[in-house]
């Protein structure tokens, strides 16, 4: 039994010099004296409320300071939050609130009405629930908190729901406290962060928490564009961010980029997706300083760290194993594969989550075991290691086409129609073909004024790419289906391509 050191290192930030910034949105500033304060006030009323430790809450909405807040109140509670993407539809949401089974939500007004038959606490108005002004106890509350069983729950994420249907993992506070302290080097001295992903995502929490604890300063964005990114960065002489790399190909074509001083930077960091060898280059030059790409899952941390200025020979890798995770690559049969050989990234490190929540038959399918015993988590990405222990990805095992009994990785035939002048992005995936048994097709995106057309495209990379990878047809697109945290739905193009 323990107490969180996420609250705790909050409370004695507050102690000595509670006057610093904890929370920046806009005019809104709270210091630390502030927060530690408000979390009181959150605290105390859940308690008020009835809701004991090990109860979930849940919160729907966009960044916020208030929603920062009352994330970190709950775990000081030692309640479980559960963040939700606000961007899911109807009917997912309903299947994660019945998952998650939270005790209370805490939501922006707008989602207030997707939200029926729940308490709910409303952020920013007081439309559909109590007003979270209203709601919070007594300014003074000094509410007694109870040591936390390391580990118990500290969150539940639902994965992104990019292959299937959003998976909640849930992460101990162990867990959180290894990463933390895993990633307090990163972050020490004067930290200013700019968060510009939403509060759902792990990808998210990965900065916000470890400069909490720092007791830096966090810039909340409440979205994301590239002109209050670029002015927020100048303003506040932002030191680390977390961008997923179509945020940095957006920053990149921002015609205005050059005219700030971003020269504040210490540390720029990316994970999410696959972040491209001309994209990194790009960044790297234009925008000097530290470039740390991580590659990892909600289910079992960051596994692979690229600090991408310092190894400009491998930006076609995810970089080395982070310390503490032991990393392996199996085949189809679960036999350990040698260097050099591609198959599935099995991981085992501090970092991997307790199990999905209901679904103990999941967690034990995405588990590998060692013939020593030991549990990875099966990351259903594919990869393989060179000799100097540098991972490249290859993609995900369910987007890798089987055509005429080859493997086929779409990210070869992406980067080959992503290498034509007139293409801004491409995506491949395989749709049923009766002699082939699947076969590759790309949705691309032209760059703006581009005169190709689909077919001599088509040609041009068939031309250039192996004889058992082609391409079978081409069609354009104005963008490529997204989710919230800016990754490409394949899911969604396969819809579109069996419609
Ligand atoms: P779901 O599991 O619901 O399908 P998801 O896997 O996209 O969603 P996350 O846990 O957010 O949910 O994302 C982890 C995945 O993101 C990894 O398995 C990998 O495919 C991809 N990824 C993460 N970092 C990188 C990276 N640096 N390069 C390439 N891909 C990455
Ligand atoms: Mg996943």
């Amino acid at each position: 039994q323990t107490v969180s050191s996420l609250s705790e290192a909050i409370a004695q930030h507050a102690r000595d010099g509670g006057d610093r910034p904890a929370l920046i949105q806009g005019d809104v500033i709270l210091t630390y004296a502030g927060l530690d304060a408000l979390m009181n006030r959150v605290v105390a009323a859940l308690q008020r409320d009835g809701l004991s430790v090990g109860d979930r809450v849940a919160l729907l909405g966009e960044p916020s300071v208030e929603y920062a807040a009352a994330f970190v109140s709950v775990v000081r509670a030692g309640m479980t939050p559960v963040p939700l993407a606000p961007s899911v539809t109807d009917e997912t949401l309903k299947a994660m609130l019945v998952d998650a089974n939270p005790r209370l939500v805490f939501s922006d007004a707008s989602q207030s009405a997707r939200l029926d038959g729940f308490e709910i606490v409303t952020l920013d108005g007081s439309a559909g629930g109590r007003a979270w002004l209203d709601w919070l106890a007594p300014e003074g509350a000094a509410p007694v908190v109870e040591p936390i069983d390391p580990a118990t729950a500290f969150n539940i994420i639902y994965s992104s729901g990019t292959t299937g249907v959003p998976k909640g993992i849930i992460h101990s506070h162990r867990m959180r406290e290894g990463q933390m302290g895993a990633l307090s080097a990163l972050f020490s001295g004067e930290v200013v962060t700019l968060l510009t992903t939403p509060l759902y995502s792990n990808t998210t929490l990965v900065t916000l928490l470890p400069t909490l604890r720092a007791g830096g300063a966090v810039v909340v964005m409440r979205k994301f564009d590239t002109k209050s990114f670029l002015e927020l960065s100048q303003k506040h002489a932002i030191t680390h961010t977390m961008l997923v790399p179509v945020q940095y190909q957006r920053l990149m074509a921002e015609p205005a980029f050059d005219d700030f001083d971003l020269s504040s930077f210490q540390l720029k960091l990316c994970t999410s997706a696959p972040f491209s060898v001309e994209l990194k280059s790009e960044v790297l030059r234009r925008w000097p300083g530290g470039l740390l790409e991580i590659f990892g899952m909600t289910e079992g941390g960051g596994i692979c760290f690229l600090p991408a200025h310092l190894f400009p020979e491998k930006l076609h890798t995810v970089g080395m194993p982070a310390p503490g995770s032991d990393i392996r690559i199996i085949n189809d049969d679960g036999v350990e594969q040698p260097v050099g050989e591609t198959g599935e990234i099995v991981s085992h490190s501090a970092q991997m989550m307790i199990g999905y929540n209901n679904r103990p038959e999941a967690t034990e399918a995405g588990r590998w075991t060692d013939p020593e015993g030991r549990a990875f988590i099966r990351t259903g990405d594919l990869g393989r290691f060179d000799a100097e222990g540098f991972l490249q990805i290859v993609g995900r095992k369910k987007d890798m086409i089987i055509s005429g009994g080859f493997n086929i990785y779409p990210i070869d035939l992406e980067i080959q129609i992503d290498a034509h002048p007139e293409v801004l992005e491409a995506a491949v995936i395989g749709v049923p073909d009766a002699k082939w048994g699947e076969t590759p097709v790309a949705y691309v995106v032209r760059q703006p004024g581009a005169t190709i057309e689909a077919e001599a495209l088509r040609v041009w990379a068939n031309e250039r790419l192996g004889s058992l990878q082609r391409v079978s047809a081409i069609t354009f697109v104005d963008e490529l289906p997204r989710n919230g945290l800016g990754k490409v739905l394949k899911t969604a193009l396969a819809e579109m391509a069996a419609a």
